[in-house]
């Protein structure tokens, strides 16, 4: 699947962060910048690619450097394809996320082991024909990077928690008071309006997706909580803003502690996918 490539002498990082343009500073001195066209289209923005605790790591801003573009007019494909096009093996998302339930407070760290999908995309996988294939979901995180996000929190002395279920709605808009609440007796956690379809086509790649949500509100409000009122953009803005120390403090961790070789599953996705016989 690899694509010719216009850009020559890219370089190569195995890690890839996505995530919001705060994570710049990770980078040790003489990070390089390089602008990437895919046949999908261009990413959100250049790519930074650089050390970060000694490792090769490459940081996408997921909505552009400037915040410019919605979650809904991502283009997630050419996000990835440009990814892959650097030798990206493995992704770690950064993202801000609304609680669905009480005990899942604003300023924790969370982990996501599933995702259920509210958006209504339509690029949401490399197999739009002729080439068909199924990849599994069943277990879509990496739990490779999630056992050392674990050790290294705990090292940090990071208040998170180790699954949960992400629901990510198309947005822009923010849930209603009945939509959290149908959510939540879905059996969701956590809320966003970017994990999908990001995670699949990483999948699809076959590259480890990890996902570090960090809470910034209680979305549209908690039952029974009259005191708790409905998330702003504002109240993301600053929530996320107090987490960024620490969130520096574990990307800089991962980069070290994330073994150079993949023992997971994730590299095996497409073994016994493809319906088509090429
Ligand atoms: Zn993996």
């Amino acid at each position: 699947m690899a694509e010719s490539n216009p850009n020559t002498a890219l370089p190569n990082a195995k890690i890839a962060i996505i995530g919001g343009s705060g994570l710049y500073s990770l980078f040790e001195e003489g990070a390089q910048e390089v602008e990437i066209q895919t046949k999908y289209g261009s990413p959100s923005d250049k790519i930074s690619v650089g050390k970060i605790n000694g490792k090769e790591v490459a940081f996408l801003p997921r909505h552009g450097i400037k915040h410019t573009i919605p979650p809904h007019k991502i283009n997630y494909k050419a996000n990835i394809e440009a990814l892959a096009q650097l030798g990206v093996e493995r992704i770690i998302s950064t993202t801000a996320v609304g609680s669905l339930s009480a005990d899942i407070d604003p300023g924790m760290f969370v982990f996501p082991d599933q995702f259920i999908n509210f958006t209504h995309r339509s690029e949401e996988t490399f197999f739009d024909g002729p080439e068909v294939a199924h990849i599994s979901t069943a277990d879509p995180y990496c739990d490779e990077i999630r056992s050392v996000a674990i050790d290294d929190s705990d090292t940090i002395n990071i208040n998170y928690l180790d699954r949960a279920t992400l629901v990510t709605i198309n947005g822009p808009r923010f849930s209603t008071k009945s939509e959290s609440k149908m959510f939540r007796s879905l059996g969701g956690d956590i809320i966003n309006m970017t994990q999908y379809p990001e995670i699949t086509l990483a999948r699809e790649k076959a590259m480890c997706y990890f996902s570090i949500a960090i809470v910034t509100d209680y979305d549209s409000g908690l039952e029974g909580r009259e005191d708790i009122s409905p998330v702003t953009t504002d109240d993301v803005n600053k929530k996320f803003a107090e987490s960024i120390k620490n969130l520096r403090l574990l990307l800089n961790s991962l980069a070290k502690d994330i073994p150079e070789k993949r023992s997971c599953t994730c590299s095996h996705v497409l073994d016994n996918a493809f319906m088509t016989k090429m």
